[in-house]
């Protein structure tokens, strides 16, 4: 009997390939190759959950997670770009019409795409917004400046949320039409090969029935969520990865480097910090995991689920992070490592999807419903 290869395996596989150890250089350089990005795109890879029929593997939001971590632990950088990809095509697939659905296939056949929510005086409240949405005839005219959108810097397209009326709507637009200038975001602190920048819009015009997902004026609160929800679960497992790979490295450098005649290790107050990064990797590892359940299953409790693990997560990398590079101390101090690597990194997924301020107004609100 011949052994069916498991998909997530072999999607791990690719993506070990993909890197092949140059997370570093494509992290001092600020970019990563094209062609690594077209290629696992080509396979469906930065959207691994869109289901068969549109070209994409189909995994369950379980499956995908495991897959997050993965590359969370090899380049975050990357990770972020399966994130925004990923919420791109769960944009499509909950909002688009048949025919816009037909987009799917673009994306899990090479073509890559960027989210943009953020301005100037929109980040945490996302209700001040001042990008426009104006439908013309049949066609949509989109005016405004998103910032920080992640992935920009490659996209092909750009899914652009603004009001329109009273209410607000989501636009797919592409990189390349007339109006759209990208300027990428200088020396961010980590994540630096993600292409974050700007994305100046002028009013670019559409035809609407392509271009509109699923039609206009629809609760901007509604529509940031629901995409939302996706990219903090996906933030979440890129969390766990990085505690993956500082667990590991400390561990590593803890029981083969030697002071005062024994290992690091044997020193109770560096074999603490090692107990610290096991019980956050293992703490976000089962958070994750029961959120990733709560969207597989279609429950309500998936948006609070998303909320807490991504909160919990990015806390334990920001903070795991730091103790990594304490116990490697010199030796991980140089921005070749893996550990100083995340602990850049880490520290920013404490602010996007929603700062850990907004995480916790959140996760209060829900827990004063719940039991007042
Ligand atoms: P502010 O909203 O100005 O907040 C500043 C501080 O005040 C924060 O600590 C915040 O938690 C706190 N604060 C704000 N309001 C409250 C409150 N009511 N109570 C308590 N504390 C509060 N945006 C996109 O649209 N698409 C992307 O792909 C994207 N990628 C990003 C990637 C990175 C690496 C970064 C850094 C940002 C990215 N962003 C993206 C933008 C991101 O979503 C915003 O930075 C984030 O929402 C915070 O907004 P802000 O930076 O304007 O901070």
């Amino acid at each position: 009997m011949t052994a069916v290869a498991d998909p997530r395996a072999v999607a791990s596989a690719r993506f070990t390939a993909a890197v092949d150890g140059g997370a570093d250089d494509w992290d001092r350089a600020g970019h990563i190759p094209g062609a690594v990005i077209r290629k696992l795109a080509g396979h469906g890879l930065l959207c691994a959950d869109v289901p068969a029929e549109f070209g994409g593997p189909g995994m369950t939001m379980a499956e995908l997670g495991e897959l997050t971590a993965h590359v969370g632990a090899l380049c975050s950088s990357l990770r972020s770009l399966m994130t925004s990809q990923g919420m791109v095509a769960w944009a499509v697939r909950k909002l688009g019409d048949p025919r816009q659905q037909g987009y799917l296939r673009a994306l899990t056949t090479g073509s890559t795409a960027a989210v943009a929510f953020s301005e100037a005086g929109a980040g945490s409240d996302l209700s001040a917004m001042a990008t426009t949405v104006t439908p013309v005839g049949d066609r949509v005219e989109v005016s405004g400046t998103k910032v920080w959108v992640t992935g920009a810097g490659y996209a092909d397209h750009v899914l652009v949320f603004g009001r329109c009326g009273d209410g607000g709507a989501a636009v797919v637009v592409p990189a390349d039409a007339p109006g759209v200038t990208v300027t990428r975001v200088a020396d961010p602190l980590g994540c630096r090969a993600a292409g974050h920048a700007e994305v100046r819009l002028d009013r670019v015009s559409l035809p609407a029935a392509e271009h509109l997902l699923g039609g206009a004026g629809m609760p901007l609160q509604w529509l940031a969520t629901s995409v939302l929800t996706y990219g903090r679960l996906s933030v979440a497992w890129g969390c766990v990865g990085m505690l993956r790979g500082c667990v590991a490295a400390a561990a590593r450098h803890a029981s083969t480097r030697e002071q005062f005649g024994k290992a690091l290790a044997e020193h109770q107050l560096v074999g603490r910090h090692i107990a610290q990064l096991y019980v956050a990797e293992q703490s976000a590892t089962r958070l994750c995991e029961h959120a990733a359940r709560t969207w597989d299953e279609g429950s309500p409790e998936q948006i609070v689920a998303a909320v807490a693990a991504k909160h919990l997560a990015a806390t334990e990398a920001a903070r795991g992070a730091a103790s990594a590079v304490q116990v490697l101390a010199s030796a991980g101090a140089t921005d070749g490592h893996v550990v100083a690597r995340a602990y850049r990194d880490a520290k920013l997924m404490e602010i996007i999807e929603g700062s850990s301020e907004i995480s916790q107004l959140l996760l209060a609100q829900h827990a004063l419903a719940r039991w007042t």
